[in-house]
């Protein structure tokens, strides 16, 4: 029987502080739940959002991080799938693959394993974190900046050894959401005009479709030369323009982009968004995390022209299901994700990681676990 281990954890006091290096308590894995010993994890811009936002105050102090790979270091009771020593994939939504949804062939929105928001574990609703016996609540069901997590087993992929974990931890959320939101959800056409608010993987996903533009749209010009080799064509930063960004995408589209992409999470970008596809069938799709308000508004008369707005939470991929196939695909390098990665840094320095992100100078910052 597993005991409680005592570790490191990058642990976030309240909204927007900077994080402290605390040891805290971790549980050992209740049933169908794993431990994970954390190897990698990389910072997300939902970490970001969710640290930086004060109408969750009452949800600190709070670890968080949900892009990692690891070693699964206990199991609890009925756990059959892993073994202690299984490399595993953490993932923010689970698949249980029983419920309504998961057997709908539909969808990834899985009915029991679901976003997590109340910063708790979704079996007992408690939390496996405890400083001084004081609990320390999760993010995502995943909290990975801690040397030693917890998460459900329907939480975590099986890995090979081989896979390298300081760079796979991208296909726990950013890597895989971008190409997904890109093949499943839009479902990019061969030659079609794609224009992306914020870059990342989704200008991958498009080039590897055949879109014949593809129109990067950010205020950082330092990320354009990455960007380029995702298959970025054309870059615009909306500072140097003297006009509304949609009218410039109108006019090197003539009349609109076939798809736009917002994945900032700024919910007045996603109008903005929705402005610059074109009539007709122009789609927009949405897989920022916001960061403040959630209401979006559009004009009606946008959505009865036939463009549509969708939402895309992990490109619609089913992690048990379909993340083996992504990890296939980047060991035999028919996707790219080591070039998104633009800083390694260890645990000790994950606030600088922070301020990186918040500043708009990485676009994936890996940070290591101590060995
Ligand atoms: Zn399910
Ligand atoms: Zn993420």
């Amino acid at each position: 029987m597993a005991s409680v281990i005592t570790c490191d954890a990058a642990v976030a006091w309240g909204p927007g502080e900077l994080l402290v290096l605390e040891k805290v308590e971790v549980d050992p894995p209740m049933a169908m739940e794993i431990r994970v010993k954390i190897i990698c994890t990389s910072l997300c811009r939902s970490d970001i959002n969710q640290w930086e936002n004060k109408a969750q105050s009452s949800l600190f102090p709070r670890i968080f991080g949900h892009e990692a790979s690891g070693i699964v270091e206990s199991v609890g009771e009925g756990v059959t799938e892993f073994d202690v020593g299984d490399h595993v994939l953490t993932v923010f939504i689970g698949e249980c693959t029983a419920c309504k949804h998961c057997l709908s062939g539909k969808s990834n929105m899985c009915q029991v394993l679901g976003l997590e928001r109340r910063g708790v574990m979704h079996g007992d609703q408690k939390t496996r974190f405890s400083i001084k016996g004081k609990p320390v609540f999760h993010y995502c069901a995943v909290s990975s900046f801690s040397e030693y997590t917890v998460v459900h087993s329907g939480c975590a992929v099986k890995l090979d050894h081989d896979v390298p974990m300081d760079r796979i931890c991208l296909l726990s959320c950013g890597a895989a959401a971008g190409l997904g939101a890109a093949w499943n959800v839009a479902n990019i056409s061969e030659g079609s005009s794609v224009v992306i608010y914020g870059l990342g993987t989704v200008a991958q996903g498009a080039k590897l479709r055949g879109a014949s533009l593809v129109i990067g749209v950010d205020i950082n010009p330092e990320k354009y030369e990455k960007a380029k080799a995702f298959g970025i064509t054309e870059f615009i930063n909306p500072s140097d323009c003297d006009e509304p960004i949609q009218q410039v995408i109108k006019r090197l589209t003539d009349g609109g982009a076939d798809y736009s992409f917002e994945c900032i999470g700024d919910t007045k970008m996603v109008s903005t968004a929705l402005q610059s596809c074109c009539d007709a069938w122009g789609m927009t799709v949405t897989l920022g995390v916001p960061k403040g308000n959630p209401e979006v508004s559009a004009h009606y008369g946008m959505l009865l022209s036939g463009k549509t707005l969708k939402g895309s939470l992990f490109g619609g991929w089913k992690p048990k299901s379909d993340l083996p196939l992504l990890v296939a695909k980047y060991l035999n390098k028919d996707i790219e994700i080591d070039n998104l990665v633009t800083h390694d840094l260890p645990l000790k320095d994950i606030n600088t990681a922070f301020e990186l992100m918040k500043k708009g100078k990485c676009l994936r910052c890996v940070i290591h676990m101590p060995k």
